[in-house]
């Protein structure tokens, strides 16, 4: 947590805009989030929701953190519902470049729907079934422990 924006990280765009020295337009914002449009967005009323830390992917965010994000993004996607009349919305986010992470630093999109196909998504292809069980066992051996 910091309201001080002290992990700030030099020439990360969403680094400048939680510390106001990008103007961004907003929509939320707390002691650990904020909340505002996307530049380029998919949809009308596309979002994103943006720790003010600076952690590059998912699995450099701390557990406190993601705790308190999914509560947020249902409150904020349903503020969307009922401000913009759609009656869906979608959340994504990008982890790595190869995933089509542009900004490195990690955030949730919140993007309104109003009709399928709105966004392609592709089906994929079926699996190969003779490959899927050994694909599944190296996820499974590097799973941790559940913890209580
Ligand atoms: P991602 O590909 O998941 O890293 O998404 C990055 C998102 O940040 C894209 O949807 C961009 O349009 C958006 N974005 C980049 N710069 C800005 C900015 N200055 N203000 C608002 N949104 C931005
Ligand atoms: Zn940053």
């Amino acid at each position: 947590m910091s309201t001080d924006n002290a992990k700030a990280v030099e020439g990360c765009v969403f680094c400048q805009i939680a510390a106001g020295r990008i103007p961004s337009i907003r929509i939320y914002e707390d002691e650990n989030f904020i909340a505002f449009m996307d530049i380029s967005p998919q949809t009308e009323g596309h979002f994103l929701i943006v720790p003010r830390d600076h952690y590059p992917t998912l699995t450099d965010v701390p557990d406190s953190i993601l705790a308190k994000v999914l509560p947020l993004a249902k409150n904020l996607g349903d503020a969307a519902m009922t401000g913009l009349g759609v009656e869906g919305f979608n959340l994504l986010q990008n982890n790595g470049a190869v995933a089509g992470q542009a900004v490195d630093h990690w955030h949730m999109h919140v993007i309104p729907r109003r009709e399928a196909g709105e966004i392609p998504f592709k089906a994929g292809a079926p699996a190969d079934l003779t490959k899927l069980p050994f694909v599944a066992e190296n996820i499974r051996i590097n799973v941790p422990p559940t913890r209580a």
